[in-house]
């Protein structure tokens, strides 16, 4: 793997075996780091749902050696088509046709964790699991991959709640049915929308959100009565209720975010995926960004052995992109729950859209999904020399 080689032998801990500490660990093993991986759960279990993981991220993969495991347990997703509750079309953003050698896939997360779980042994590092960590231990190289209630990004910024996002998602998996068609549809209503796409071997991935004003439960996630996820649901038309009549179990989550850190790192601690930017998921690239980070980050400490330096490379290369990121998907929120005149205006103005510059569409968000983590320079900017007049 091309680099300055300023990882080989170094060790690193990382704490979180979840998509961005897995991945974070593949890319710095594979650089020759020594790494050892700290995940408080006594096994690599994930909750039954889907994620869809766009080029950006899936060039990472590719990059780490492990694509070809990725598309086996993966499918292609052609497209994305935005619908009304009743189940009209709204408007299609076409990724086949857009970027067709690109790789919009979606894959059931824990199939996506096996496969990291496998590349990262296969790469030398250690997994500790049953390693929930308390105080941070004092390495030479930490990194938090620990997710929204992260310690390390506490340590780096200071102590904060999580604030409610006035978002609760409900994740469902039902058996996909004969001859459904590729790609994920949003169906969107007052308040409130319904995603759902094909994964592979036979399954269909549904995440239903409703606005809320509290969320009150101690946990962020539990199981839910389906006849409630029903019921919030009932005025939506389509395929829609077919669906949820499947529905035998599913959890909901209560969508809680900070804002992107200010401080990824110090000298010798950094952190990145949900401990750096928890997002909302209206944009699908939560874990699209830990993957880019995990990348980047390697990349960065490789290129310059200067590991203060190489940290401040890192966050540079990463908040800008990530800030956007969440900024957009809070904006998916707000149009897609649009109600009275206001949605009528959104969706007349996005039929025209699909009508007359479908592609246009798509190229709103190219800078999402053109983005190549592995195309960047991690070398540190030459420092400026002060020249006389
Ligand atoms: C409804 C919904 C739909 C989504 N859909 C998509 C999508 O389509 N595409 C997409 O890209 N993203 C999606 N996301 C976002 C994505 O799931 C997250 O952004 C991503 O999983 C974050 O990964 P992470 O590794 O940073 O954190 P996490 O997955 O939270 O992993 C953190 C890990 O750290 C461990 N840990 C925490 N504290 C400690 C400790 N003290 N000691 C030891 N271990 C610890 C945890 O046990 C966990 O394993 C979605 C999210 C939701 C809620």
């Amino acid at each position: 793997m091309a680099g300055a080689g300023a990882l080989a032998g170094r060790p690193v801990t990382i704490i979180g075996a979840g998509i961005g500490g897995l991945t974070a660990a593949l890319a710095l093993a594979r650089r020759g780091a020594s790494v050892t991986v700290l995940e408080r759960a006594g096994a690599l279990r994930e909750v039954g749902a889907g994620i869809q993981v766009s080029p950006n991220a899936a060039r990472v993969l590719d990059a780490l050696g492990a694509g070809a495991d990725f598309t086996t347990v993966s499918a292609p997703s052609h497209g994305v088509t935005l619908r009304d509750a009743a189940g009209a079309r709204v408007l299609h953003m076409d990724f086949a046709k857009a970027r067709p050698a690109a790789a919009f896939r979606t894959v059931h997360r824990a199939r996506l964790i096996e496969v990291l779980d496998r590349a990262v042994r296969a790469a030398g590092a250690a997994i500790r699991l049953d390693s929930p960590v308390e105080v941070l231990p004092d390495a030479p190289l930490l990194i938090g991959a620990d997710g929204l209630h992260s310690r390390v990004r506490a340590a780096l910024n200071g102590a904060e709640t999580p604030f409610f996002t006035g978002q609760a998602a409900w994740r469902a998996l039902i058996a996909l049915e004969p001859g459904a068609a590729n790609g994920a549809q949003v169906f969107m209503g007052p308040g409130r929308h319904l995603v759902s796409y094909p994964l592979a071997h036979g399954l269909r991935n549904i995440v239903a959100v409703e606005e809320r004003t509290a969320w009150t439960p101690e946990d962020w996630s539990r199981p839910d009565d389906p006849d409630t996820l029903r019921a919030a649901f009932a005025r939506f038309g389509g395929p829609v209720p077919g669906w949820l009549a499947q529905v035998t179990e599913c959890s909901i989550w209560g969508l809680h975010r900070h804002q992107v850190a200010a401080r990824w790192h110090d000298d010798r601690r950094a952190i990145l995926g949900d401990a750096a930017h928890p997002t909302l998921p209206f944009l699908a690239q939560g874990a699209c960004m830990a993957i880019e980070d995990a990348w980047v980050l390697a990349a960065c400490l490789d290129a310059d052995a200067d590991q203060p330096r190489a940290l401040t490379r890192y966050q540079a290369l990463r908040r800008p992109r990530c800030v956007r990121i969440v900024q957009a998907a809070n904006d998916n929120a707000r149009n897609y729950h649009l109600s009275g005149p206001r949605r009528m205006a959104g969706h007349t103005a996005l039929r025209l859209a699909d009508r007359l510059a479908p592609r246009a569409v798509f190229e709103r968000f190219a800078w999402v999904y053109d983005y190549d983590p592995t195309a960047i320079d991690p070398a540190p900017a030459p420092p400026t020399v002060a020249r006389s007049a």
